[in-house]
Order: C-alpha cells, then sequence, then structure tokens
C-alpha cells in the first residue's frame, strides 16, 4: 500500500505517520527527517540542505525528486511506503505520478490532514521549545506556513482532481486522528 500524508507544518503528519506505519507494517518515509539527519551527519547533502531547512525555504524539487526515486526502489518500500512530507510542489507531485506509472505503481490515497492556522503556529512554537529545531523559530515559522500556501497548498488541487485526496481533520487527540485516517484509508 503507498500512502501520502499532506498537510501544513504542525499537522501532525509525522506523529500520525509513525503510527500508521506500525499498524500497517509498512515504512514510514519522512524527507524532512532524511534531510535533518544528512544535516546532524554534515554530509554533502545535509550542508546544502541547511541553506533551505533552517530558514524554512524547500529544498530544490531536482534533489528532492532524485532522493525519493532512489527510496521508491529500495528494498525496504517493495511491499508500499508511507510518504511524508513530499510532494511538497506540483511539480514533485507530476514527477512522483511519473516514477509511480513507469513502475506499475499506484497511489491508494492522499490524506490531508488539515488544521486551522492558529493552531499551526501554537503547535510549531511548542515544539521548537521540545525538539530544539532550528525551522521552529519564530521567523523560520512564519516563512514556511508562506510557502506552505504559496507551493504547497496548490499540491491538494492536485490530488482531488487525480480523486486521491481524502480530508482528515486534524484537530483533537493524536487516538482520535489516527482512527480518522484508518477509516478513510478502508473506504
Ligand atoms: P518536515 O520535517 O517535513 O517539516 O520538513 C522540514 C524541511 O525539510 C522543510 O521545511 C523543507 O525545508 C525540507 N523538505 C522536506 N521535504 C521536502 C520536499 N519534499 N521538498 C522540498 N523541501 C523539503
Amino acid at each position: 500500500m503507498h500512502l501520502l500524508l499532506f498537510g501544513p507544518p504542525g499537522a501532525g503528519k509525522g506523529t500520525q505517520a509513525k503510527i500508521l506505519s506500525e499498524t500497517l507494517g509498512i515504512p514510514h518515509i519522512s524527507t524532512g527527517e532524511m534531510l535533518r539527519q544528512e544535516m546532524a551527519d554534515e554530509t554533502p547533502l545535509g550542508r546544502k540542505a541547511r541553506e533551505y531547512v533552517d530558514r524554512g525555504n524547500l529544498m530544490p524539487d531536482d534533489i528532492m525528486i532524485g532522493i525519493v526515486e532512489h527510496i521508491i526502489d529500495s528494498p525496504p518500500c517493495k511491499n508500499g511506503m508511507i510518504l511524508d512530507g513530499f510532494p511538497r510542489t506540483v511539480d514533485q507531485a507530476v514527477a512522483l505520478r511519473e516514477m509511480f506509472t513507469r513502475r506499475k505503481l499506484v497511489i491508494d490515497a492522499v490524506l490531508f490532514i488539515e488544521i486551522p492556522h492558529e493552531l499551526i503556529v501554537e503547535r510549531l512554537t511548542n515544539r521548537a521549545i521540545v525538539e530544539n529545531r532550528a525551522d521552529d523559530e519564530p521567523r523560520s515559522i512564519m516563512n514556511r506556513l508562506v510557502v506552505y500556501d504559496k507551493n504547497t497548498a496548490p499540491v491538494k488541487h492536485f490530488y482531488e482532481d487525480e480523486g486521491l485526496l481524502r480530508h482528515i481533520p486534524g484537530i483533537g487527540t493524536v487516538e482520535e486522528v489516527s482512527e480518522r485516517i484508518l477509516g478513510a484509508i478502508k473506504k
């Protein structure tokens, strides 16, 4: 099964992806976590990522598309995956569709976790204290919201047109949200 988790920063994608991954037994692939690991390891990719990630900007499409193509072909993903944080632009979504078509794979559902803007800022500000992420600093948070509205929100319409989008209200407890997700996948 191939699922995409989509939504604004702070919607709870990472938390929900981990739960789904355990429940369904398929790997959770977070492009953001991958980049943070590369940054912590000071690899060439990590050094490049730092220029973008810490300020809340998006990494160039060609780099991210190359990374994801490599992941799709990796043995742990042969039975599916939960992709969290990709695609983040319409160009990435188009590239992903091509990658899937070439491999005769299908996206089963795109889970769009929705939360109001005020809650996003509150959650990211709290996460900054707990996780100490450079991109959860107030200026980066504001920039990530602008980038989300401009570049990532249009991806929603792309998947709406493809008939794959499932709306998941992201308010409530973690358990309530994961129940909603499991219900939406079964439909
Ligand atoms: P996340 O953990 O998903 O919030 O991602 C953290 C940061 O990693 C983002 O703000 C971007 O700078 C970068 N990033 C993650 N995924 C992508 C992507 N698909 N395209 C471009 N940049 C990305």
